[in-house]
């Protein structure tokens, strides 16, 4: 049993390169892309995204993405 962190971005299965999917819109922020809308260059990991960056497509906190697990 282990509980989701707070924070998704301290979760453990976090590396660098790890995609995450909105679970509103199912967007799915990848690292090596980074985020157009929000300026986030390419290769900036989920981990170091700021506080207040949002789902570009639906305007979905951090906190409504899941790992993207391959
Ligand atoms: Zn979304």
């Amino acid at each position: 049993m282990s509980e989701a962190p707070e924070d998704i971005r301290e979760d453990p299965r976090l590396r660098d390169g790890t995609r995450l999917e909105c679970r509103i819109c199912w967007y799915v922020y990848d690292p090596a892309a980074g985020d157009e809308v929000e300026q986030i260059p390419p290769g900036t990991p989920f981990s170091a995204l700021p506080d207040h960056w949002r789902c570009p497509q639906c305007d979905a906190a951090l906190s409504m993405f899941l790992v993207l697990e391959d």
